[in-house]
């Protein structure tokens, strides 16, 4: 090799180190854990399993996250009512290399509200964990109004297999009838999974998403409905009329719909409606 192209290599090879640490900070990856699944209902109580709802809160956490917060990607244990032992939970975190790690479950056996839990053990990165732990426990407390247990630790398998900072929740009691039905109410585990968002946010110091999405209604006059339901219509918007949007569109009965902001919900027909971020 000459004196120019090794001169040419090190320039190269100083510039991909100057970018290197940027690019790999920029994506934070947070592994979401919705307990039990498949075979395994988890706890049952008021007519509820614990599986059906943990993977409930896990995908509107998931979703408020790539909604609100950039600089991250979300990877869940599973999307599905899907059976998956514990190690394969905690292998998938593992060798993805999440940077974070929740799981999400439903506590049983007389009690009511909120508690949290990180590994009970001695390891390195203990004081961090627990530290970060607060800010999610304590942002789940302030939006769901849960009574707070506590931030306990306990040896499990979750919070001691995984090689990343972990915490376990206990999302309210299945068998108990207030928390059943609060859980039940599809606002209430809302609360709960931004709860998650945020405090996960805030743990790994997300930037807020630039964009924000809106639609312009297109239509001289436009039925906004209450519910994601075509029968359960709500106010008259007019043409020109701007609302922000939260979240993507989603099928209902053979149409889209978009949420608004303001908690009404509007066809995504571009026939009615113009759909646009800025
Ligand atoms: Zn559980």
């Amino acid at each position: 090799m000459n004196v120019k192209w090794g001169a040419a290599l090190f320039a190269v090879f100083f510039t991909v180190m100057l970018l290197l640490p940027v690019s790999a900070e920029a994506n934070q990856r947070i592994f979401i854990d919705p307990g039990h699944g498949g075979s395994d209902p988890g706890a049952i109580g008021n007519g509820l399993s614990e599986k059906n709802v943990t993977l409930n809160i896990a995908l509107k956490t998931r979703d408020i996250l790539n909604q609100e917060y950039e600089g991250h990607s979300v990877m869940l244990s599973r999307t599905t009512d899907q059976t998956l032992s514990l190690s394969t939970r905690t292998n998938m975190a593992n060798n993805w290399g999440a940077d974070y790690l929740v799981s999400i479950h439903i506590n049983a056996g007389g009690g009511t509200g909120f508690e949290s839990y990180t590994y009970n053990g001695s390891y390195s990165g203990k004081a961090e964990t627990n530290r970060l732990r607060g800010i999610v426990h304590n942002a789940i407390v302030g939006q769901t109004g849960f009574i707070d247990r506590g931030k306990k630790e306990a040896n499990f398998h979750m919070v001691r297999q995984s090689a990343m900072p972990a915490v376990l929740t206990e999302n309210g009691f299945i068998d108990n009838s207030s928390d059943a039905a609060a859980l039940k109410s599809n606002a209430f585990l809302t609360d709960i999974a931004r709860g998650h968002a945020e405090g996960i946010a805030a743990v790994l110091n997300l930037p807020r998403s630039s964009q924000q999405a809106y639609v312009e209604i297109l239509a001289d006059s436009l039925w906004t409905y209450n519910s994601a339901n075509w029968n359960d219509r709500g106010n008259i918007v007019h043409k020109g009329e701007v609302y922000k949007v939260t979240g993507s569109k989603f099928k209902v009965d053979g149409g889209n719909m978009y949420k608004l902001a303001n908690g009404d919900y509007i066809t995504a027909s571009t026939s009615y409606v113009r759909y646009f971020k800025k």
